[in-house]
């Protein structure tokens, strides 16, 4: 009886730190948003799988915390969309990394993970097009990441939007291919410009006939439907190598490199306007 006590306090205690950390994450996100500090932009390249050329580069929020040091966005990130405040750092972060990509070679591409919420809260696409006009960053050179879940509860008023954004000239990407439900409807419904193959199947294929099966009837369809299909989370050579054997165009992962801050690939890939 005493032993049940003890279990159930214990449990308490943790969803009561749990709880309190919780609600700091989301106080000290607030500060930092409202100081306009902590939030930083790293960057990973996309290449060219044929020929290892890089094409362009994933924008990835970090957190620069005043005592808790770098925080990842698997600590963050879902507690600002359950707060609602992913709107306000979402458009910080592509405020910022088109910014950034305004001084890279104008080939290179900047891409920027948008969350569901932000399509219902919000100007996204006044966002969008303040973002590319204060920054000078072309249209044609943004890509912007959306998941699933983005469809979910409101297909056409985001099909909507979506084809609203296009109409500037930026490309919709469908990011964590294959983990949804419904990804080939969507993928019959909306003219995603790219898809991107979740991790999930990429760290699958050696050794799964069934992952590989996977992914090659992806990059068929992909192609089918004239869409660019990128690999993500590549870590291996096996991996990439057998890619290229089944025919995916892009690739993305810590193979070719981790996300960085922008003046690590200042020189090897971009120019170093001395900034
Ligand atoms: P995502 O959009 O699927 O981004 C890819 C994640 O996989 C990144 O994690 C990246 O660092 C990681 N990754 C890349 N290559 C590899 C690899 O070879 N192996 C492994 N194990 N991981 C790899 P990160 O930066 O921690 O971001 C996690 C997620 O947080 C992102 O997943 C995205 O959903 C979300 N996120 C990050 N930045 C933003 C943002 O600015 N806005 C929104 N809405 N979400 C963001
Ligand atoms: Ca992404
Ligand atoms: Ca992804
Ligand atoms: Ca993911």
């Amino acid at each position: 009886k005493d032993d049940g006590r003890g279990c159930w306090c214990i449990y308490t205690d943790e969803l009561d730190r749990r709880f309190k950390h919780r609600r700091s994450t989301e106080a000290d996100l607030r500060d930092a948003l409202a100081d306009g500090t902590g939030i930083e932009v790293y960057y990973q390249p996309l290449v060219v799988i044929q020929s290892g050329e890089v094409i362009g580069f994933e924008a990835l929020a970090r957190w620069r915390h005043p005592t808790r040091g770098m925080v990842m966005p698997q600590d963050f990130i879902p507690v600002a969309e359950a707060s609602g405040l992913i709107t306000a750092l979402g458009e910080r972060v592509l405020r910022n990394a088109c910014l950034d990509a305004a001084h890279w070679d104008p080939p290179l591409r900047l891409s920027v993970n948008v969350s569901p919420l932000q399509f219902v809260q919000g100007d996204l696409v006044g966002v969008i097009e303040r973002a590319l006009e204060d920054s000078g960053l072309d249209a044609t050179r943004l890509e912007l990441e959306i998941t699933e879940g983005v469809l979910i509860d409101d297909a056409n008023g985001t099909l909507a939007l979506l084809k609203r954004i296009q109409a500037l000239g930026v490309k919709v990407v469908l990011d964590d291919f294959g983990t949804g439900f419904s990804s080939l409807g969507y993928l019959r419904h909306f003219p995603f410009d790219k898809v991107k193959i979740d991790r999930s199947f990429i760290t699958d294929m050696i050794g799964s006939c069934e992952a590989i099966a996977i992914v090659k009837a992806v990059i068929f369809l992909g192609k089918s439907l004239g869409m660019e299909i990128v690999a993500e989370g590549v870590e291996t050579s096996g991996q990439f190598d057998l890619l290229l054997d089944l025919g995916c165009t892009q690739a993305q992962g810590y193979l070719i490199s981790r996300p960085m801050p922008i003046q690590h690939f200042k020189g090897p890939i971009l120019r170093d306007e001395g900034t």
